[in-house]
């Protein structure tokens, strides 16, 4: 085919500047592009640059992508990106590379976060998952959103694109490896009142936490606390939503006879939140369904017995009863 030509030419063009050592960027350059990329001195830490003197090799986090050692310049790894149409090994490398490069911009960001998006679209394929995982995607794209934390469409992009390639175990593990639940945190600190930002962290927490490591991971971190201010700030269907199927996730998968003191702490305040979103959506039945499977988890004996008052006509607690309104509403002894 004629992309696998152009791809072809492009790796020996790359092969043939890398043996005639021409246009490697000058330590000044280099440094220069840097400062653009970064304006906090630690954020270069983060990346493995300790000694601003001794820049060489700028590109490449330890931890990295594969290949990222090749230093696969940003227009090279644009133009690569744009002419893929599929998630082949030389379109990672090219994500990667963009994905790593300190001097790449927002919008060169979003680019690539819009292309790992569309191969992950509109169902994400395991075999796709897995070429992103040995790529080393999921640390890069962790690294992104770290890096445009303050950049509400950017770090949001990113975070649709954890949620999609996290559906399998290995992507989630991936994901978890490299520090996405703390980031997730860092992201709903600082855009507290930011409702499409606080409703994709929870899509994110919601697919990760797959099992009692990650859901206690999770705790410690104190995403309990994140879940409850982000539901009480939006009264909105998603956050509501994804905010009890987090909350659902956390005390299913996090009970332990450890952490029993702290699940008490945060016991009350999951019930206000529980019955706030039951009120405010009563006619939601999902909604209303997995709130109730979190009462059922903290408000002992819920829904176990009959309304006495509903059965004779009218209970003024409504959705905030925690007997069963009907034979449908009895929950299992
Ligand atoms: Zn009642």
């Amino acid at each position: 085919m004629a992309a696998d030509g152009m791809v072809a030419r492009r790796r020996s063009d790359d092969q043939g500047r890398r043996n005639r050592r021409e246009p490697e960027p000058e330590p000044e350059q280099q440094l220069s592009s840097y400062s653009s990329g970064y304006s906090a001195s630690n954020k270069i830490v983060k990346y493995g640059v300790r000694d601003r003197d001794n820049i060489v090799g700028w590109a490449a986090p330890t931890d990295g992508c594969a290949g990222s050692q090749d230093k696969m310049s940003l227009p090279v790894a644009l133009q690569g990106l744009q002419d893929a149409s599929e998630a082949s090994e030389w379109a990672c490398r090219c994500a990667c590379a963009v994905l790593e490069n300190p001097s790449a911009g927002r919008i060169d960001m979003e680019t690539v976060l819009q292309k790992l998006k569309s191969w992950l679209s509109p169902s994400p394929e395991r075999q796709v998952i897995t070429q992103l995982i040995a790529a080393a995607i999921p640390a890069a794209v962790v690294r992104a959103v770290r890096k445009f934390r303050s950049e509400p469409l950017a770090a949001a992009l990113g975070c649709v694109v954890i949620v999609r390639s996290s559906g399998s175990g290995e992507g989630a593990a991936a994901y978890l490896r490299a520090a996405a639940l703390e980031e997730v945190v860092a992201l709903m600190d600082r855009h507290p009142s930011h409702g499409g930002m606080q409703n994709v962290c929870l899509l994110v927490l919601c697919g990760l936490v797959k099992d009692a490591t990650a859901a206690r991971q999770a705790i410690s971190l104190g995403l309990v606390t994140r879940v409850l201010r982000a539901m009480e700030a939006t009264q909105g269907r998603e956050v509501q939503l994804n905010g009890l199927s987090a909350l659902r996730l956390l005390t299913e998968n996090g009970r332990s006879q450890r952490l029993g003191v702290q699940q008490d702490a945060a016991l009350k305040a999951k019930v206000d939140a529980a019955l706030r979103a039951k009120v405010a959506h009563q006619y939601d039945t999902t909604i209303c369904e997995i709130a109730d499977d979190v009462l059922a988890m903290v408000t002992p004996r819920f829904k176990e017995e009959l309304c006495w008052h509903w059965e004779s006509g009218f209970c003024k607690l409504g959705p905030r009863c925690t007997y069963a309104h009907g034979r449908a509403d009895l929950r299992p002894q």
